[in-house]
């Protein structure tokens, strides 16, 4: 799954397009689609979130392009959003929206600082094993979508440069 430039994974491939250079960008690119890959790999992985998904794999696109976290204008961008009358929404199914890659990274970063990175890890095996998602919610997180949802809320209005 993955609408970025390039390439993208289905099904069990991943398709590169013809002609792609080799860069920094293309690096990432890779160390994304192979997320999707893998989670994917058991094809037992319907009950992963679209936000869960492509949030963990941009973990591993910007830790490949050396980056962990937030810049100062995500920060910022997501701290606006926030404050709009449309909250934040994460995407649970389908296709996630282009402008929506931040907020799914977001989302699992706020996983890794609340529930630490081994439960992050743990969580998203179990997904991709087949376990429902309320169940691996309340075993890994010991909370339920919407209280999820709540803390991610509060967690993105805390967020300081
Ligand atoms: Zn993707």
């Amino acid at each position: 799954m993955g609408q970025r430039y390039g390439a993208h994974h289905r099904s069990g491939r991943i398709h590169v397009n013809g002609g792609a250079r080799i860069n920094a960008y293309f690096r990432a690119l890779m160390h994304h689609e192979m997320t999707h890959a893998v989670l994917a790999h058991r094809r037992r992985n319907k009950n992963i979130p679209t936000w869960l998904n492509e949030g963990i794999a941009e973990w591993f696109d910007y830790k490949a392009r050396d980056e962990h976290g937030l810049s100062s204008t995500n920060k910022m961008l997501l701290r606006n959003a926030f404050n709009q009358s449309k909250r934040p929404q994460l995407t649970w199914k389908g296709w996630l929206p282009r402008n929506d890659y931040i907020l799914s990274y977001a989302a699992v970063l706020f996983i890794e600082d609340k529930f630490g990175r081994d439960t992050l890890w743990a969580l998203a095996r179990d997904l991709s094993n087949g376990e429902p998602l309320q169940a691996a919610f309340k075993s890994h997180l010991g909370v339920d979508r919407e209280d999820l949802l709540k803390g991610f809320r509060r967690w993105i209005g805390n967020l300081r440069n």
